[in-house]
């Protein structure tokens, strides 16, 4: 076992370098002053929001060769002022995870296996669904015989990760549709 000499206790170095509350280059391993953070080889930066919720939170993406390497907090956001809770401090793992699903998956009812389908047939689908529904629960009149003109087939309910733009355009669509039950899950 190697002995370490006194000299180089962690409070005599305290003292000899003047680091008296131990912020310091004292309390620095020989390890860790060998190593450099992952963002220094970035050949980029590019500014983003947190996905995960509604705060908000910026972020700083550090891209090397096309690939995301690091997430951290955007110094420069007015409101996180460069803060990521754990959460938000791990989607580098969101983006880079081995077993994302980057693939529009399937199921067709009482089916056991999944179908991959393109983009394009997934759309056409979902608004399929979404017209039928709207017709088998519209009403012209309520059971009073006033005009109503809406349907109680479909119904919105937006995640708080969503950002203005796409609430607003939500609240649009399904307006125009004639639905009236609209939420937010950060209002729940
Ligand atoms: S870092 Fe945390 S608090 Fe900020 S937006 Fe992401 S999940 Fe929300």
């Amino acid at each position: 076992m190697s002995r370490i000499s006194p000299l180089n206790w962690p409070v005599v170095r305290q003292l000899r370098d003047g680091d008296a509350f131990a912020r310091g280059r004292s309390t620095e391993s020989r390890k860790s002053a060998t190593m450099q953070g992952r963002i220094v080889e970035a050949d980029r930066v590019v500014k983003s929001v947190c996905p995960y919720c509604a705060v908000g939170c910026g972020q700083n993406v550090y891209v090397k060769d096309d690939r995301v390497i690091q997430i951290e907090g955007d110094p420069d956001s007015p409101h996180s002022r460069g803060r990521l809770c754990p959460k938000g401090a791990a989607s580098e793992q969101l983006v880079n995870a081995t077993n994302r699903v980057t693939e529009i998956l399937y199921r067709a009812p009482r089916s056991t296996e999944w179908q991959r389908l393109d983009r394009d047939r997934a759309l056409d689908m979902v608004a399929d669904r979404f017209m039928e529904a709207r017709r088998n629960g519209w009403q012209d009149t309520d059971d009073q015989g006033r005009p109503v003109r809406r349907t109680m087939g479909i119904a919105g309910l937006g995640g708080a990760a969503m950002d203005n733009e796409e609430n607003y355009l939500i609240k649009k669509l399904f307006t125009a549709a004639g639905a009236i039950q609209l939420e937010n899950q950060a209002r729940i």
